[in-house]
């Protein structure tokens, strides 16, 4: 395959120092082409392409600018399955969650931003006998939008698309492990002749390219997503530019399972909030925190509902399981294991990488493993690991409950399991986490916010959340 460049000014240009990544299919283990790894240079021509057609783009109307928007979601969905198939090759997900999850959520975040931001309020007034004010949001101007591999185009577009749609222009940057789908949506762009500079993709390194987007002191804003030691390092280089900064960041999520659940309803789902996409979304609860009545129940229904996951060739549509996203990232997991079992974890399934026959033969697989008899306290149940390896714990009272889910320096969400709605309602109102699930899990309204407490986050994104975030207020007071 050619190269994957960068997308500055509506062109396709080599990176300034001709430097590239590799590019590899997690599932094969093989290097399938290499990514710009853009520098200063590449990132200040960006700005400036994003500088020059501000001018132009924050003044269209929003309806202009919401025909723009459909536009990209139309032509991302006339190619729905060659972009499933290409996000599936960059990270080894099941060919079934691309084309159900990944590419229609990163269609939805278009269509979404597109038709809410008519309602939102970018002007307001407000009067009293003395003043009367009025209110107004502006384009902040040019913004970074900076994005991991996990979820490569749903996370990417859910930045951009609140982004343009306030007129901002942007700079965006998809990770270099999973940069394929970026490329793509670059060329959507230039077949619809979309306004050149307003998205500039810039592919690389995130020590570089990244680091570069976040220094950059004409850049007024950066939206990133990604881990919690990335995030603290954009909020110490950012300071001296003074940016606006959202970062959504780990998670180590608790569900909280009482025995008066739906129960059939709660183990299916436990096995998807647990290992879908390999445990790599950040959202996935980690922690299985159970009543002591159903322990021993729950213990042998999940791991007989493990052992009949359907692992393997990610391009298969029948594969439930598929590869982790990189080597790098199978190693972290498999030393967590290790770990583990140092710390005197038993492991109930899994436990070790997996080989399959055939295509995948190199590829980074990793058993969906399950661990109990570990403390709260231990390493593995206070890390993000970020991949299919979750715990379990057995609680007596609600309030143990809570304590052992507060009990972390992570707070982005949490899964309730109980059919007591008072019960519910309290636990939920008492965990620390942005996003919390009752009887539920990855149920999303798109108006709704979005984000993490303590280490997992800052600030939120989401519906009115996220115009807030793009945009600048100005309250002009006349006198009465
Ligand atoms: P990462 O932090 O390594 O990388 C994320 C992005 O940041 C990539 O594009 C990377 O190139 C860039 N980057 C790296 N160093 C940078 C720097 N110094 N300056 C600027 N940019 C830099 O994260 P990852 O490994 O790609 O993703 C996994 C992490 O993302 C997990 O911790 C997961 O919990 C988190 N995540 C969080 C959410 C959320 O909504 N809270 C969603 C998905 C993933």
């Amino acid at each position: 395959m050619e190269p994957i460049q960068n997308y500055i000014n509506g062109e396709f240009v080599e990176p300034i120092s001709n430097e590239y990544i590799d590019v590899i299919n997690p599932a094969i283990g093989e290097k399938y082409t290499v990514v710009a790894n853009s520098n200063k240079k590449d990132i200040d021509k960006a700005v400036d392409a994003a500088q020059e057609s501000f001018f132009k783009w924050s003044v269209l109307s929003l309806e202009n600018r919401s025909d723009y928007l459909i536009q990209i979601a139309n032509e991302i969905e006339n190619n729905l399955d060659e972009f499933a198939y290409c996000e599936t090759k960059d990270t080894g997900k099941p060919i079934s969650l691309s084309k159900k999850m990944d590419i229609p959520r990163a269609i939805a975040n278009f269509r979404f931003f597109a038709e809410f931001a008519k309602s939102f309020h970018f002007e307001s007034k407000i009067k009293d006998g003395k003043s009367s004010n009025v209110i107004t949001r502006f384009p902040l101007g040019v913004v970074g939008c900076i994005s991991p591999w996990n979820l490569p185009l749903y996370l990417f577009t859910w930045k951009i698309a609140p982004a343009i749609i306030s007129g901002n222009t942007v700079i965006a940057k998809p990770s270099e492990i999973s940069p394929l789908t970026a490329y793509k949506l670059s060329q959507v762009l230039a077949k619809i002749n979309f306004p050149r500079g307003v998205i500039n993709i810039v592919h690389g390194d995130g020590n570089r390219a990244g680091s570069e987007i976040v220094r950059h002191p004409k850049i007024k804003a950066v939206s990133f997503t990604g881990g919690t030691n990335t995030g603290t390092k954009i909020a110490q280089e950012s300071a001296p530019t003074l940016k606006k900064l959202s970062l959504e960041m780990g998670g180590k999520n608790p569900a909280i399972i009482f025995d008066d659940c739906n129960y059939s309803n709660m183990l299916n789902t436990v096995i998807n909030s647990s290992f879908s996409n390999q445990g790599q979304i950040c959202l996935c609860s980690s922690r299985l925190l159970i009543h002591s009545s159903i322990y021993t129940k729950f213990k042998s229904d999940l791991i007989d509902s493990v052992s009949k996951l359907k692992i393997g060739d990610p391009n298969e549509i029948d594969t439930e399981f598929g590869a982790i996203s990189s080597k790098e990232h199978y190693d972290k997991i498999l030393h967590y294991i290790e770990l583990a079992k140092k710390e005197g974890g038993n492991i109930l399934i899994g436990g070790e990488p997996l080989n399959i026959t055939g295509r995948c033969n190199n590829g980074y697989f990793v058993a969906p493993t399950v661990i109990d008899s570990l403390d709260n306290s231990s390493i593995i149940n206070q890390d993000e690991i970020f991949g299919p390896v979750v715990t379990l714990q057995a609680f007596d009272s609600e309030d143990e409950a809570v304590n052992i889910a507060n009990n972390i320096d992570y707070g982005l969400s949490a899964t309730i399991w109980s059919n007591d709605t008072e019960k519910s309602n309290r636990v939920a109102s008492n965990i620390n986490a942005g996003v919390i699930w009752i009887n539920c899990w990855l149920v999303r309204d798109l108006r709704t916010p979005f984000g993490g407490m303590k280490q997992s986050g800052l600030g939120r994104e989401g519906g009115d959340y996220a115009l807030d975030f793009f945009t600048e207020t100005k309250n002009i007071c006349r006198s009465l």
